[in-house]
């Protein structure tokens, strides 16, 4: 029956120059999303409005999935639209119509109609009464509300003539690519996937960055980010996700350094490559899936240690997020599953027994030196062997 979708997406704060490239981006991700639907598609923005419009057969199911995956769309209406072939043939649709929508019609409703095309013999006022007219002399149990009604038969008078009146809502945001490029350090758990996904969600085009420890983390371990970041991908479009080789880094650290302190200097070397590939590649801030004082690496006092070797302004999206909350995100979004996969990821492997929960930055800076000689030499080997995978 659905043969168009009219997308509605939230103005607010793009007027002007702004509201082109928002459009445009919207557009640019509603076809990208619906090259992988069954079907073919046109997509027109016209006055304000983006009309998606089924060219044949297509899956209604699959399209408002991926519909409902492009940041920026706030509502997604199925249309029905007919030729203008006279008002008493318009009547019988718009009856027809309420007839497939509402089975149970003991409801109330108002009739809204807009004319884009304004030689139509009817006003929109005119428009309104007599569609909702003839609804009631059909559905005598219907009762027309214009305050507060529990259905708005919305008909757009175009080159066509549109009807709908459901709104499926679409995630929000803004879409990906209005709002730069930020480099997301991709782990195998459940919080930096959605992490990414919230960032993405404000326009910001993801790249990903994951340490990899063979053989201390498997194959296996490796496969379970990159289907994470295909889901992420869902969302943000194909994601370049660099995999580092980080084993030499990390037994490097571990040969030299306090065992209690290798987490927060293993990390501060995550953080300084993800930052050194991150500016190479045009991205302007990191991403990470830290909430304070989930472990100890995570403490506020951690932060100020991981934070200082960055000039990245570094986003931390979940960070005052619960883990109860982060997982209904993480479900919400399709991660989850995935996440929980029982593969570790290289942070798991070299946890000491009793890691510090505040870190001295002066003695973490002079444990670091006990790497100077080597260090420079094996971060240099982790960036040249970078295996760089598209996901999408
Ligand atoms: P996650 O669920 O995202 O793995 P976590 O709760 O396990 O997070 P940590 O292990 O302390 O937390 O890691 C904190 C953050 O550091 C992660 O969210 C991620 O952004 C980054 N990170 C940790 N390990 C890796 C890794 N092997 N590769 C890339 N990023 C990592
Ligand atoms: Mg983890």
């Amino acid at each position: 029956m659905f043969k168009a979708f009219l997308i509605k997406y939230a103005e607010i704060g793009v007027k002007g120059k702004n509201r082109y490239l928002f459009e445009d981006a919207l557009v640019h991700q509603i076809r990208s999303a619906l090259k992988k639907c069954e079907g073919s598609f046109e997509i027109r923005k016209t006055q304000g409005r983006i009309y998606v419009e089924a060219q044949g057969e297509f899956d209604y199911d699959e399209t408002v999935e991926h519909l409902g995956h492009v940041f920026g769309i706030s509502g997604i209406c199925p249309m029905v639209y007919v030729e203008d072939e006279g008002f008493e043939k318009l009547c019988d649709t718009v009856v027809r119509y309420v007839a497939d929508i509402y089975p149970d019609r003991s409801m109330t409703f108002k009739v809204n109609a807009r004319r884009a095309r304004k030689n139509y013999p009817k006003s929109s006022m005119e428009i309104n009464a007599d569609l909702g007219e003839a609804l009631l002399n059909a559905y005598p149990e219907m009762h027309v509300d214009v305050h507060r009604p529990d259905a708005v038969i919305n008909v757009e008078i175009r080159e066509k003539i549109y009807i709908y009146s459901v709104e499926i809502p679409g995630p929000g945001g803004m879409p990906v690519g209005t709002g730069g490029k930020a480099m997301l350090l991709l782990s195998g758990g459940i919080d930096s996937p959605v992490a990414g996904y919230m960032i993405a969600k404000r326009g910001v085009k993801i790249d990903a960055v994951y340490f990899h420890a063979p053989p201390y983390t498997s194959e296996r371990a490796k496969q379970k980010v990159v289907d994470l970041a295909r889901i992420v991908s869902k969302y943000t479009g194909p994601i370049y996700l660099h995999v580092i080789n980080f084993t030499d880094i990390q037994l490097y650290i571990h040969e030299r350094c306090p065992h209690e302190e290798l987490t927060i200097i293993m990390r501060r070397y995550m953080m300084r490559i993800a930052e050194h590939i991150g500016k190479e590649t045009g991205c302007l801030g990191l991403i990470t899936g830290e909430s304070i004082g989930q472990v100890a690496s995570q403490t506020m006092n951690s932060l100020i240690a991981t934070n200082e070797v960055c000039s990245l302004p570094v986003y931390r999206p979940l960070i005052g997020f619960d883990k109860k909350e982060i997982v209904e995100m993480s479900d919400r979004i399709g991660t989850y599953e995935t996440s929980i996969q029982p593969y570790e990821d290289c942070c798991t492997i070299f946890v000491a027994k009793h890691p510090v929960t505040k870190p001295n930055l002066k003695v973490i800076r002079r444990h670091e030196q006990n790497l100077d000689g080597k260090i420079d030499e094996l971060v240099r080997t982790a960036l040249e062997t970078d295996e760089l995978i598209i996901v999408e």
